[in-house]
């Protein structure tokens, strides 16, 4: 068997699979090994939904084998039950999206013009003036100086007065630069926020561009991420609930911004939705 042929048929099977010797394999498939992925037996794990992206999360560090996937559904179908592979997915998907909802917020924070910045922005250019007008002061004094002849004097003030103002001013006309660049963002490009994956879109954006947008890969891995964390999660909640919150670890599973993470109504996002000016 050629190599190539080889390796791809143990990413596939799993090593043992290629094993004469272990002919009785199936029966020793250990679904519960920590190596294997759980999420990827459950549904689809995260490292599977951006490759080639910027989400791009690299290489699964667990295994994920199509043999012991198909051993878990064989089980499955069977009526066996793996209520710790369902709580493992809901933590495992949990954690990129709230990773996601943290950058969404970020996104959405940097295109807020808030009455707080134009504040400042009106204060800056207050400042501004008031810093031309004293430099204004400070180099007529200068010159003053210099006709009488007290050149010393003339260097003094200008050492003292003129460089400071310089300075300050140039750093007063940065902070405004900064300020007008931030309020750009948001105010010429019209720029809002993907409530599901939080990529930029623009209002502006054809119907073709943002249709690009909503069957990208980006956007379509955290659709799907969405609405398996809604199901393996109401899947696991009914658990909780008729068993009394049994399980050991079912209480700290997803106590903490439970409500927050649903956003975005688990996928039911289509072009055209939250996008009209
Ligand atoms: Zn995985
Ligand atoms: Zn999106």
């Amino acid at each position: 068997m050629a190599a190539e042929q080889r390796k791809r048929l143990e990413k596939l099977m799993g090593a043992d699979a290629l094993d004469p010797q272990s002919s009785s394999r199936k029966h020793h498939v250990n679904l519960h090994n920590p190596r294997i992925c759980r999420s990827f037996l459950v549904g689809t794990c995260p490292h599977d939904l951006f490759v080639g992206t910027k989400q791009d999360l690299g290489p699964c560090p667990k295994q994920h084998l199509e043999n012991y996937k198909m051993e878990y559904r064989a089980q499955i179908l069977k009526k066996k039950k793996f209520p710790e592979f369902d709580l493992d997915y809901e933590r495992d998907l949990e954690r990129y999206i709230t990773e996601c909802n943290r950058r969404i917020d970020t996104a959405n924070k940097r295109l807020e013009r808030t009455p707080e910045d134009i504040a400042k922005m009106q204060e800056t250019t207050q400042d501004l003036e008031e810093l031309d007008k004293n430099l204004a002061l400070a180099l007529e004094e200068v010159e003053l100086l210099g006709e009488a002849g007290e050149i010393a004097k003339a260097a003094e003030v200008h050492e003292v007065m003129v460089e400071p103002l310089r300075q300050k001013r140039a750093q007063k006309e940065r902070e405004l630069r900064m300020l007008s660049d931030q309020s750009g963002f948001s105010g010429h490009q019209k720029l809002q926020v993907c409530t599901l994956c939080g990529a930029y879109l623009s209002r502006l954006d054809n119907d073709r561009r943002l249709a690009d947008h909503f069957t990208g890969k980006m956007h379509l891995g955290y659709r799907l991420m969405r609405q398996a964390y809604k199901e393996i999660k109401a899947k696991n909640d009914l658990r909780r609930r008729t068993t009394g919150g049994g399980s050991s670890n079912s209480g700290a599973t997803s106590s903490s911004g439970t409500s927050s993470i649903s956003r975005g109504g688990g996928g039911s996002y289509r072009p055209g939705d939250q996008i009209v000016a």
